[in-house]
């Protein structure tokens, strides 16, 4: 006799979310796949089934089960769900698989433990365990339907209230150095000289961090990960700095083909910063486009390895970089030559980089919906559809200039350059829905329209803290795309040092079929800055919305009054050709008629069949985006 199980544990958004680097994300991702991984391993050896996520042709799942043969890809990416369903022997407790999980979330606290205090002379035991011991929260339910009656949890003891210095990472837990101290007082000379005890890389530990044992474990897990898990991974992630140079490193490389002038600046900053002993960083980063354009563009591959931050004035002003070996920062001098060096490129050039990169977060419409009115036939294609669906996404990430954080389930977590975060989300949607096609060969009506997916893209400048982007793209894919929008939504937001600066949100298409996405690129190719056509204005983006203020106090305005309305205003700012003012009256009408289109809010109802779309406000949002867009500034 089986019976079926329902699993889960947590905190996974926050776990994930606390993070100072990209690498802590990816770090945060990797370790609760793994663990979740080792739960279903254990359920495997019981004689258990794992009904979902379907784990046949999932390569994690494999090393977790042959460690030695580990893939690149199980290396390198996390693809189980910290949720599955399963069927076990109906004598087995599902505590023991919390046990698992918890098991093996402890050995990986020790490896790390081992590498920063080998002789338990620095942390007190106590202490650590506390920390480490009481983090995982797991819940399950057995039984064919779930019910919240069935519902077990297990919460090892409530750790006491933490006191006395907090971590720099998640500002929650005590940070370590005060594990020994008998009371609390703020002592900030001895916390430094404690963590300045420990041997590791300055690329590893800031000179400021002072972490707990949770983020440490997080922070230090991929350097000790051959002893922890059984197999080696990446030690380096790209930097958000690196992350938004891409689109203009990649311009570079391509200009650089047909210029010596391009080619001398780049590699001539290469040298400099060779001088200077600059870390070479993003030696391992592999971008798709990067190493396309690097071949036959005559500039040096170190080029495109120096820390993301040699490509910003303000970052080296900022005394961000730091050297090889003695962790110092420049001098004034050498900052010069470094500064001199950028500023030569970017003449050479005629660009320089944006300071934003895109953070992409995915995931399926109303999952628990969906697979609990579905039969078990059903539920066994959705699983496939879904493994089917994961197995696409890291193509479409790396095509698209992009790096992976997390893709398993239903879910997608990647960081990306700001040019392509839309276009890969759009990709990524039409895999779900091909996925789901595929799965099903005649799909069942109900099940096509709720097989849906929403995307939250973030545009955040690089100076924003991490974690704040992270907790805020949860909050924008489920508050405005899934809830406000009505699911099956594309949302766009726009971060700067100051806060946010717009929220944009569209369903993926509407009752015309209008595609958002395309939409949206197609009015930004219009509107790009391009010598040879009009100057892009950003005073017609901002009268726009002043324009839409009057509209909402007068609603006695035609749709046609508005579109010549904002058509005059568009050629007000522009010089018109004599022979040529039908022709750009036409189309100056033409792209304000679209730009209205991706104004005007919609919202899908998909409690309807057919599915129904109504139309709200205009949302001059929209056009900041576009502009945000064709300029990546704001
Ligand atoms: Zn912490």
């Amino acid at each position: 006799m089986s019976k079926t199980l329902h699993f889960n544990f947590t905190p996974v958004q926050s776990f994930v979310a606390q993070a100072r680097r990209t690498r802590d994300l990816w770090a945060g991702s990797y370790l609760l796949a793994w663990l979740s991984g080792q739960a279903m391993n254990a359920i495997l050896k019981d004689n258990g089934k794992i009904l979902m996520p379907y784990i046949d042709d999932d390569s994690l799942m494999a090393a977790i089960q042959d460690p030695s043969h580990a893939s690149d890809l199980a290396k390198s990416l996390g693809t189980l769900p910290n949720r599955f369903t399963a069927q076990i022997p109906e004598n087995k407790d599902p505590k023991e698989y919390a046990k698992v999980i918890q098991d093996h979330w402890i050995k990986v606290a020790n490896a790390v433990r081992d590498k920063i205090d080998p002789g338990k002379s620095l942390i007190d035991d106590d202490f650590w365990n506390r920390q480490i011991n009481n983090h995982w929260e797991f819940a399950w339910v057995t039984g064919e339907k779930s019910s919240l009656d069935s519902r077990k949890n297990l919460r090892l003891p409530t750790p006491t209230e933490e006191s006395g210095e907090k971590c720099t990472v998640c500002g929650e837990r005590q940070e370590l150095s005060e594990s020994k101290k008998s009371e609390f007082v703020p002592n900030r000379k001895s916390s430094k000289d404690w963590w300045a005890k420990f041997q590791v890389s300055d690329l590893d530990l800031r000179e400021n961090e002072r972490l707990c044992a949770v983020c440490l474990t997080k922070r230090l897990f991929p350097l000790v990960a051959e002893k922890a898990i059984g197999w080696e991974v990446e030690q380096y992630y790209p930097s958000t700095a690196y992350l938004s140079a891409i689109d203009w490193l990649e311009k570079v490389l391509i200009k650089a083909k047909d210029s010596d002038a391009i080619q001398k600046a780049a590699n001539e900053l290469t040298e400099t910063a060779k001088k200077l002993h600059l870390h070479n960083s993003e030696y391992n980063t592999h971008i798709n486009g990067l190493s396309h354009h690097l071949k036959d563009s005559g500039i040096n591959k170190p080029f495109i390895d120096l820390d993301g931050d040699a490509f910003y004035l303000s970052s080296i002003d900022a005394d961000q970089l730091q050297k090889r070996g003695s962790n110092k920062t420049l001098s004034t001098g050498e900052k010069n030559d470094l500064r001199k060096a950028l500023i030569k490129l970017q003449k050479a050039a005629g660009s320089k980089a944006t300071p934003f990169y895109a953070l992409l977060l995915m995931d399926g419409d109303g999952m628990g919906k969906l697979i609990g009115d579905c039969d078990t036939e059903e539920r066994g294609k959705i699983s496939k559809a879904l493994a089917d669906f994961t197995s696409r996404v890291p193509g479409i990430v790396d095509q698209h200039n992009g790096k992976l954080v997390y893709a398993g389930g239903d879910d997608v977590f990647a960081l990306l350059p700001v040019s392509s975060a839309i276009k890969c989300a759009a990709d990524c949607r039409s895999a779900y829905q091909q996925a789901y096609q595929q799965a099903f060969e005649h799909l069942p009506k109900g099940i096509t329209e709720a097989a849906t997916i929403s995307a939250a893209v973030q545009f955040a400048h690089q100076n924003i803290a991490l974690s704040v982007v992270v907790k805020d793209a949860h909050r924008l894919l489920d508050d405005i795309a899934k809830d406000r929008t009505g699911r099956d939504a594309l949302t766009c937001r726009v971060w700067k040092p100051g806060g946010i600066v717009l929220t944009w949100a569209q369903p993926w298409t509407d009752e015309l079929k209008t595609d958002f996405a395309q939409l949206l690129d197609e009015i930004i190719a219009a509107f790009r800055p391009d010598p040879t056509s009009d100057r892009f204005s950003s005073k017609f983006f901002y009268k726009l919305r002043d324009l839409f203020e009057q509209i909402e106090s007068d609603d006695t305005i035609t749709d046609e009054a508005i579109q010549d309305l904002l058509a005059a205003e568009y050629l007000a700012n522009r010089e018109l050709k004599k022979n040529d003012k039908e022709t750009q009256r036409k189309e100056a009408k033409e792209r304000v008629e679209r730009l209205l289109l991706l104004c005007r809010q919609q919202t899908r109802h998909s409690e309807n069949t057919p599915v129904t779309y109504t139309k709200g406000k205009y949302n001059a949002d929209a056009a900041l985006l576009v502009r945000f867009l064709v300029q990546k500034e704001v």
